[in-house]
């Protein structure tokens, strides 16, 4: 069987190492040069974690993986700690721990597990096609590629995504602008070993430890779509949108690069039960595109991977067949993901304020216990529980 891999990002370098580890030819296309992720870091929580495991990365990924122990929610104005608790509970719950780890890290680990000389960089697919027994992409050089089963992993922009669906989705905005980066770990600003959040005003400031001393940051807040993006004013627009907040907030203004910032405005994609069409999978975002929200994006297109390896590899009637089972086992599972990000997204950036309000009261009196239990349960619904 030889499998065509569209897109070298999480999900398709995932896809592609899962494959092979099965014995199953791969082949990886990637639309650009050199992939330069469109944020600073990840975390990925144990279901991502115990997929990348399973795919053989579990030393590696423990190496690139901040030291996240404890969780804290702070107050906006005068950084008071609304409550603090250790993810120790967690841990316990679901056998695994969650690694932030930087974004550049992350791919350069996956494309040298896989085998970076087996990716072909500026390929990109403009269509595909399909026959009895194969499938072909085209890539806008005019070359193509044959195989048995095509993994469309081309992100949450695909264009394979249309062909499988027969007709265009949209992306949503959903409300928000996401400034993030990396900055060196100031003790002053957050303790090194917790992911620490300032939430006011439907904003918020959170703060994660990666590894080599860093801290990921990275600054929500409700804005119009459209906005002007100018790398020059974003620490005059950080200290615009975040006046009068807490001195740990102006003291990480201050200090992160402007020059490495990114800003994304935040998007999803009404989530769509249909993930396969004959030979070709979506994979990743081009499947399920969500928000930041719950952290789940990445750590879904890890799940995606393994469950499309594993079917192709134990089931017997054949690609199309195995292609169905892979679609009945991720399509509630990811639905269930992007749904649930949206909510919290709601909650978290002000879309109703009174409900946001009484999210920063429940803070005040919670104990972990009820944080805890619900990113246990979705971590609990990852493949390899
Ligand atoms: P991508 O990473 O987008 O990769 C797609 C690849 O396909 C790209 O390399 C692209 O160049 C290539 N491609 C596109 N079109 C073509 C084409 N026509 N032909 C060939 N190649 C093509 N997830 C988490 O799990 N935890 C988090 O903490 C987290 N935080 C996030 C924070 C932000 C601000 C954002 C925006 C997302 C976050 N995510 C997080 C989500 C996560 O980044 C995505 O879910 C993940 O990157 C999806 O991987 P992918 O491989 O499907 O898509």
């Amino acid at each position: 069987m030889k499998a065509v891999v569209i897109g070298g990002g999480i999900g398709g370098a995932c896809a592609a190492i899962a494959l092979k580890r099965f014995g199953i030819e791969t082949a990886v296309y990637e639309a650009v040069k050199e992939i330069k992720p469109v944020g600073a870091a990840i975390s990925i929580w144990p279901n991502g974690v115990k997929c990348l495991n399973y795919l053989g990365m579990k030393d590696a990924l423990r190496e690139l993986g901040g030291n996240m122990r404890f969780m804290a929610y702070k107050e906006y104005q005068q950084g008071q700690t609304m409550t603090r608790f250790s993810m120790d509970p967690l841990i316990q719950c679901v056998g695994e721990q969650p690694y932030p780890v930087a974004r550049a890290e992350l791919q350069s680990m996956l494309l040298d597990t896989y085998g970076r000389d087996q990716v072909q960089f500026g390929k990109r697919v403009t269509h595909v096609e399909e026959s009895a027994d194969s499938v072909t992409a085209w890539f806008d050089d005019g070359t193509s590629a044959t195989g048995d089963v095509l993994i469309a992993a081309d992100g949450t922009h695909s264009i394979i995504r249309q062909h499988v669906l027969g007709y265009a989705t949209e992306r949503r905005y959903a409300g928000y602008v996401n400034w993030n980066g990396l900055v060196e770990i100031d003790e002053s600003i957050a303790p090194a070993d917790q992911w620490t959040t300032f939430v006011g005003e439907g904003k918020r400031v959170s703060l994660m430890p990666v590894s080599g001393n860093r801290f990921y940051f990275f600054f929500d807040v409700p804005l119009p779509k459209g906005l002007p993006q100018d790398r020059t004013t974003v620490r005059d627009d950080l200290q615009g949108y975040f006046a009068g907040w807490a001195e740990p907030v102006q003291k990480l203004i201050s200090q992160i690069d402007p020059q490495t910032t990114n800003r994304v405005e935040i998007h999803d994609i009404e989530p769509f039960m249909q993930l396969v069409k004959g030979r070709i999978a979506l994979l990743g975002d081009s499947g399920h595109s969500t928000t930041p929200d719950i952290g789940q994006g990445g750590c879904a297109a890890m799940e995606d991977a393994v469950v499309l390896a594993n079917m192709l590899q134990t089931n017997s009637l054949g690609i199309e067949d195995a292609l169905l089972r892979y679609q009945e086992k991720r399509a509630y599972r990811v639905k269930d993901l992007v749904l649930k990000a949206r909510k919290r997204c709601d909650v978290t950036h002000g879309k109703e304020m009174a409900v946001t309000e009484q999210w920063y009261e429940d803070l005040k009196t919670e104990t972990g216990e009820r944080i805890l239990s619900g990113m246990c349960e979705t971590i609990l619904g990852g493949p390899l529980e």
